[in-house]
């Protein structure tokens, strides 16, 4: 006997889904307009297989979670639509803060529009609003957690309309990050000053670079007031799909606010060559050695954000081409990593 699941016959009315908005935000929407909480409204579509008792957060929802065929059979919307709404893959967990910009928001309210959440807020690497230009806003991701009906959306705009009043936004940093995060999100090889980077590299550039700004950050005057071991208690790992279930880590701030300084840099540095920087137009020897000894940096990546490191490589491959791999190489070449100061 085959097991019976009816599928849903299709709902005689659904909102549209706003641009880029999350498929849990739209979600929460139908259900609202029906009266249902969000798990009873994927049960009663059939989008949800008997006995599986566990649903995500409204934010995490999916393709592995929920059975993107019955949605759309029930919604009359495509699948591959439905699929592109799901938010980017983050593993082993999501930062502490995302965040959310308060003019979209606002934006949204003044134009009688319902509040919608977009897919672009979900990623770690999203610090900037692309339509607006401005820093995102902090939204605790507990505080997500705890929205059960697209109408608890109004309480987080009330404050995130709050914390962007005593934002001190620092237009010039917002220009840098907007570039930097276009290109991390942008899922083909992109061109930056050095050449085409798969995204890949871009990435591991991207984690590279963070590491020396938050040494920096960490040894000489912290950024915002932080203490000295802040990063033990707020750099987690984050890795990211890229496709083809390529996945690559970054280490970054798990709180928007330092995530936004470290990106801000960050971008500052891939973006300007060194001679007009305002941030880091020169390394610590301590740097330098570091990024001299990251592998397989694209060709010219290196000369560009760390000319001191690119000289130290090309030194270091003279030595060995001069004594192959032998005691005398490895005597060079500390000798040489000692005379950097
Ligand atoms: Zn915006």
């Amino acid at each position: 006997m085959k097991a019976a699941v009816a599928r849903h016959t299709g709902l005689p009315f659904v909102p549209q889904p706003a641009p880029d908005e999350l498929l849990g935000s739209w979600l929460l929407r139908v259900a609202q307009l029906y009266g249902l909480g969000i798990a009873t409204l994927l049960s009663r579509l059939g989008a949800r297989s008997a006995g599986d008792a566990h649903l995500p957060h409204w934010f995490a929802i999916d393709g592995s979670t929920v059975s993107l065929d019955a949605l759309s059979a029930a919604t009359r919307l495509p699948r591959v639509d439905l699929a592109a709404m799901a938010p980017p893959s983050c593993r082993p967990r999501r930062p502490e803060e995302l965040g959310a910009c308060e003019s979209c928001l606002a934006d949204a309210t003044h134009a009688d529009q319902p509040i919608t959440w977009k897919r672009a807020w979900m990623s770690p690497l999203a610090v900037v609003c692309s339509a607006h230009g401005r820093w995102l806003t902090p939204v605790a991701t507990r505080t997500q957690a705890g929205v059960r009906h697209a109408a608890d959306f109004g309480g987080i705009v009330q404050q995130v309309a709050a914390a962007q009043a005593q934002l001190d936004n620092e237009p010039a940093c917002a220009g840098d990050a907007r570039w930097l995060q276009g290109l991390c999100t942008t899922r083909t090889a992109v061109r930056l000053p050095w050449g085409r980077t798969p995204p890949h590299d871009l990435i591991r550039i991207v984690d590279a670079v963070a590491r020396e700004v938050i040494a920096a950050s960490a040894s000489g005057t912290g950024p915002l007031g932080l203490q000295a071991d802040w990063r033990e208690r707020s750099i987690k790992s984050f890795a990211f799909e890229l496709g083809n279930a390529e996945r690559v880590g970054v280490s970054l701030p798990t709180q928007l606010r330092q995530r936004q300084w470290v990106m801000a840099r960050v971008a500052h540095v891939l973006r300007w060559p060194s001679e007009e920087r305002a941030h880091f137009p020169s390394w610590s020897a301590a740097s330098i050695k570091r990024l001299a000894s990251t592998r397989n940096w694209p060709d010219g990546a290196l000369g560009w954000i760390c000319p001191p490191a690119a000289e130290l490589v090309r030194q270091q491959d003279s030595l060995r081409r001069e004594f192959s791999i032998s005691p005398r190489y490895f005597k060079a070449c500390a000798s040489l990593l000692d005379s950097i100061r």
